[in-house]
């Protein structure tokens, strides 16, 4: 119980209750309506001291009572909402409870933070005369007649005819008998669903119903939470409306009050109970916005506290601004605007003693891996090591030759670290990494494993972020000191994720392409119009274009895929066998792999069919075509991946989606990929129709998922207000409580992330 005064007059009420409840012999009779509500009203926290009491002997009454007692007399801290488990609801069973875990619903807090995804507009009343055929509408009226059927086995329906004055209207519900009892004859209801006009009748099938004047489940807007089997949406309903009833005047503010006041926020109770019961849409908005601003708020908070000491360790580098001359002007074309910029902020981040974190972003085929090459070299020269560490061995090996290739003319010695590297091989490069032999050394993550000890790492590159954890990013990282991290995504990634998940990280973003770059076309075939697509390929081949054909390949069905990519490629090959056509995929020996890249790359063969190992990275320049198979079971980036393949000098390519979506959101994706070509468009693209959750890994989707009002495809504004807040709150000292909250909400998950 609270120890403020209003605590000591409740308290006193409720010791008075307790003794006049003794006398009275324990007979429930101290109070209207009983104790157990009594308690439940005046202090819930010890509510579970009297559960059932009216239904028991009064023995055990007399022991509850005096446990109450008890109670009271020992000081009590109000116990924290996120500490009261939900089964401390009446109606919430050990089932109930299970049900509600699933979905992440453990306590109260859980629960009143559990929000409503949208509003249902059920405040507009129908008379039955004006229902139309496929519409869906709010009736209100009398039960005429009751009906009940066993069509069938498994089958058994419950008729209801509702009148109201203007006409009739049936309601039907499927198997679900107990309404038969719940609706009676002659009482007044409201019923919300869609009408359908069936032999001559207007029925609604399974509508929301309840009894007339209730006001719960319809004639007003109604928020519609995310359920799961075995939970209605009124029994959630029901829950949360309970909780907040009776905790809701618990529920503490988190943004400070002079914050609120300049952004115009409600309080935080006063959100949760808005967003819950809204009285409008923009009522449930203004709601949101409030306690989205607040996570974000919390989240940025959380990132800056992490980050707060600048590490140990940090050193500057003095890169030698003639060798870069020299690796620029080496370069077969100019560096775009965009790149030139990168170039620089890495160098600036370089000769700070603060280690760098920086995001390099950019469309596929932007160019980020001479920007990549470039900063490595900045560190070389500067007298210490360099790693760049790629997802797989085939874009490993290929960042190999191109920087290779790239330093050439310089005084950088570069090394490849595979796990195929036979083991006196291996035992060598290790040496020469570690006695600083070898300058630069790129490779997978055979890198982090732990004999590979460098002299002096003091830059480390990742490319394609998502494909590795973040431990292993930090695993790289703690094999220099104050290690320079610079981390390249696959494909861009929109703003508001890109300020979530990297929040502290600074980014660089190629936002232009290589003038040489032409678009590649797109076209989605259905199934049944494959063949168009490979009397196509048979052109291109015949002109002495080279180019793909891509199978899906998923860790759930890898073996059922490889057949089907192998299939394909035995067919391929009968169909062109003048052409030469290889397999790749990724299961294949490294020896073999490295053959098929070296033939197609050389022109030997025209046609490589692959499994999604090629997704990322592959730099094939005069590649022209590619066939996407299955095209509907690969993701919007995926795909955009792959297009990026083809076309790279700037010649013409297309692209043929093969696929016969059966979901919607299937088709929206093909139709998403075909439209647009935009990078940074797909990306919002994808956020739109998949939602934060999927867009990203397992980590940080687990992560994303925490922020429960916010929405990352429309909330950037809210998002950069609150990371403004966060940088200005971090400067001037974060208020304890403020990152203490944040260091629970959010803690965890951030140290998870590594970030
Ligand atoms: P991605 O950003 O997808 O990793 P890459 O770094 O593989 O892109 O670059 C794609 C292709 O564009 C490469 O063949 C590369 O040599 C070329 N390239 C990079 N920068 C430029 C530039 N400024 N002008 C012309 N071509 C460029
Ligand atoms: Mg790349």
């Amino acid at each position: 119980m609270p120890t403020t005064d209003r605590g000591k007059a409740q308290r006193a009420v409720v010791e008075k209750v307790l003794a006049l409840e003794r006398e009275k012999a324990f007979a429930d009779t101290a109070v209207v309506g009983g104790l157990e509500g009594f308690i439940a009203r005046h202090v819930p926290e010890a509510s579970h001291l009297v559960s059932g009491y009216a239904g028991r002997d009064p023995e055990s009454r007399a022991q509850a009572v005096t446990a109450l007692e008890l109670w009271l007399a020992t000081p009590h801290p109000r116990e924290p909402l996120s500490a009261i488990p939900v089964s401390r609801l009446p109606g919430v069973g050990k089932k109930r409870a299970e049900l509600l875990g699933r979905l992440g619903i453990r306590t109260v807090e859980d629960l009143l933070t559990f929000f409503p995804r949208r509003l249902e507009d059920r405040s507009q009343l129908r008379s039955i005369a004006q229902v139309r055929d496929g519409e869906v509408v709010l009736v209100r009226g009398a039960v005429r007649a009751k009906s009940r059927v066993k069509v069938r086995r498994g089958l058994e329906l419950v008729k209801v005819a509702l009148d109201d004055g203007t006409g009739l209207l049936f309601a039907i519900w499927f198997n679900q008998p107990w309404i038969w009892d719940q609706i009676v004859q002659d009482g007044r209801y409201a019923l919300y669903g869609k009408a359908q006009l069936r032999y001559g009748e207007m029925q609604l099938e399974n509508p929301v119903w309840e009894e007339e004047g209730t006001g719960l489940q319809t004639g007003r807007w109604v928020p519609i939470y995310p359920t799961t089997e075995g939970l209605t949406q009124p029994i959630l309903q029901n829950l949360i409306r309970h909780a907040l009833h009776r905790f809701g005047g618990q529920v503490d503010d988190v943004v400070p009050k002079e914050i609120r006041d300049r952004f115009g926020l409600p309080t935080r109770r006063d959100a949760i109970s808005r967003i819950h019961a809204p009285a409008d849409p923009p009522d449930f908005e203004a709601a949101r916005r409030a306690l989205a601003f607040e996570e974000l708020l919390l989240l940025q908070l959380g990132i800056a506290q992490r980050r707060a000491p600048v590490p140990s360790g940090g050193r500057s580098l003095a890169p030698d601004r003639t060798l870069l001359g020299r690796f620029v002007n080496g370069l077969p074309f100019a560096l775009t605007p965009s790149q030139q910029r990168a170039v620089h902020a890495i160098e600036q981040d370089l000769r700070s003693p603060q280690p760098m974190l920086r995001l390099l972003q950019g469309d596929v085929g932007s160019g980020k891996t001479v920007v990549a090459a470039a900063a490595c070299l900045m560190a070389v020269s500067a007298g210490a090591q360099a790693a760049v560490m790629a997802p797989t061995e085939i874009l490993a090996e290929q960042h190999h030759l191109v920087v290779q290739d790239l330093m050439r003319d310089l005084p950088v010695r570069v090394g490849y670290l595979s796990g195929g590297l036979g083991r006196k091989e291996r035992r060598e490069l290790l040496r020469a990494i570690a006695d600083g032999e070898v300058d630069l050394v790129v490779g997978t993550h055979a890198l982090i494993e732990e004999d590979v000890v460098f002299r002096d790492l003091a830059l480390a590159v990742v490319d394609e972020q998502h494909r590795f954890g973040v431990v292993q990013r930090a695993a790289l990282e703690a094999k220099g000191r104050g290690t320079n991290i610079l981390v390249m995504s696959a494909t861009p990634i929109p703003r508001t994720v890109v300020l979530t998940l990297y929040g502290e990280f600074a980014v660089s973003v190629l936002d232009e392409m290589p003038s040489s770059r032409g678009a590649v076309r797109t076209v989605w075939l259905s199934e049944s119009r494959r063949e168009d697509a490979y009397r196509d390929v048979a052109d291109w081949l015949l002109r002495g274009e080279k180019g793909y054909v891509v199978f899906p390949l998923v860790a759930e069905s890898e073996e059922l895929d490889l057949r089907a990519a192998s299939e394909g490629y035995e067919e391929l090959r009968a169909r062109f066998p003048e052409h030469g056509v290889a397999l790749l995929h990724g299961q294949m020996p490294s020896e073999d792999k490295r053959a098929a890249m070296a033939a197609f790359r050389a022109g030997e063969v025209q046609l490589l069919v692959a499994t999604t190992v090629v997704e990322v990275g592959l730099d094939v320049p005069d590649a022209s075509f590619l066939v996407i198979e299955h095209a509907d079971r690969f993701g919007l980036a995926q795909l955009h991946q792959l297009r990026g393949r083809i076309g790279r000098k700037g010649q013409p390519a297309v692209c043929y989606a093969i696929g016969d979506p059966t979901t919607d959101e299937a088709r929206q994706r093909l139709a998403a990929f075909r439209d647009l070509t935009d990078g940074f468009k797909i990306a919002e693209a994808d956020l739109r129709i998949r939602g934060p959750g999927d867009l990203l890994g397992t980590e940080q989707s687990g992560f994303v998922s925490q922020l429960r009002a916010t929405d990352l495809t429309r909330d950037l504004p809210l998002l950069e207000r609150a990371r403004e807040e966060a940088l200005r709150l971090a400067k001037e000292g974060i208020p304890p409580e403020l990152g203490r909250e944040a260091t629970r909400r959010f803690g965890e998950s951030l140290s998870l992330l590594g970030v």
